[in-house]
């Protein structure tokens, strides 16, 4: 399994790279915190902005992320910290480190192209394997087969639309609590072949991507994660200091967008006149109104870059 993971990890291409280190605002004896290291394709260049000063922290979930990271990163200097634990234990991390404040952290969600690439993994439809979705390999939390042999029809259906928009959701919950009445479901190929029977090949995206979404997000506790994640990297930052974010699909930019709002406030009018800055603290303020997307050439190299939005807070109270 390592050996394939080798082969595949040049395979993940850091999406919107460029964008990511103008968005951070590198400095060179600064402390930036990468909660998604994966490949380190970005933090490889972070890294090489930063001078014996500098620090660069780098979380994953993910021990291969942690171990092919590393190997990348040590090439480059000294001056980093990885740690295989979830972005939501971020503020406990940095205390280990006597670390209150940094000067940038990113989250580039969602999986890596190497978890793709890894059919054992269970995450893409194309390979047939178990259905396993776990994040961090060794934890015990539900993999995506116990999900999808013990939730209600009512919990999948609410899972498949909530996570996933996916349209047929309840035709699809049935079907599956139909099928496992005969036989367990455990493989990627059965639950593609009943998601196929009942919801049919409508477009170009394939019938299973929203349910294979919809049970990532539900096995690794994407959701909730993230808003703990977020709520924890805003008062962390310095003045001045820099949150970048990428989601890749609409309900985890729903998330960090309405994050971000919470932070920038508004002014509201007050009876005896004037106005007051009502939201939550620390204070911050949008770099760009609208999220930065990758252009033509980026998502022709690099698919896995097509859905992305970047969204970059700069704290400023
Ligand atoms: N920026 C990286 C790719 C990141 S892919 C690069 O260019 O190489 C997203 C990574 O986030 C995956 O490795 C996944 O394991 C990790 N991840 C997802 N959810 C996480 C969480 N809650 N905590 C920590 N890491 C997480």
């Amino acid at each position: 399994m390592q050996n394939r993971c080798y082969m595949h990890c040049s395979h993940h291409i850091p999406v919107l790279l460029k964008a990511v280190i103008e968005g951070l605002n590198v400095k060179s004896d600064g402390i930036y915190v990468d909660c998604t290291i994966g490949a380190g394709g970005h933090s490889v260049v972070l890294l090489e902005k930063l001078d014996d000063r500098g620090l660069l922290i780098g979380i994953d979930k993910d021990m291969n992320a942690i171990k092919i990271a590393g190997e990348r990163l040590n090439k480059i200097s000294n001056r980093y910290k990885l740690f295989q634990e979830s972005y939501a234990k971020l503020a406990d991390i940095l205390s280990t480190l006597h670390i209150k404040t940094v000067d940038g952290i990113l989250f580039d969600l969602g999986v890596s192209s190497m978890q793709l690439d890894i059919p054992e993994r269970g995450f893409a439809f194309r390979y047939d394997a178990p259905l396993d979705m776990r994040m961090n390999q060794n934890s015990s939390v539900q993999t995506a087969a116990d999900l999808i042999n013990s939730l209600s029809e009512d919990e999948l259906a609410k899972c498949f639309s909530e996570y996933g928009e996916e349209r047929y959701a309840r035709r699809i919950a049935r079907a599956i609590v139909e099928a496992r009445q005969l036989k367990r479901i455990t493989t990627t190929s059965e639950l593609v072949n009943i998601i196929e029977k009942v919801a049919g090949r409508q477009s170009k995206i394939h019938p299973a991507t929203r349910v294979f979404q919809a049970l990532r997000i539900k096995v690794n506790s994407e959701l909730a994660e993230l808003n703990q994640a977020l709520d924890q990297a805003f008062p962390i930052l310095k003045h001045g200091g820099r949150l970048v974010v990428i989601s890749y699909h609409s309900i985890e930019d729903r998330t960090v967008k309405r994050k971000f709002l919470e932070h920038i406030g508004r002014n509201v009018s007050l009876q005896e006149g004037g106005s007051k800055w009502q939201g939550t603290m620390p204070r911050g303020r949008l770099i760009n109104k609208k999220p930065i997307l990758p252009d033509e050439n980026e998502i022709k190299s690099n698919p896995r870059s097509r859905s992305a939005k970047m969204r970059i807070f700069e704290r400023i109270k």
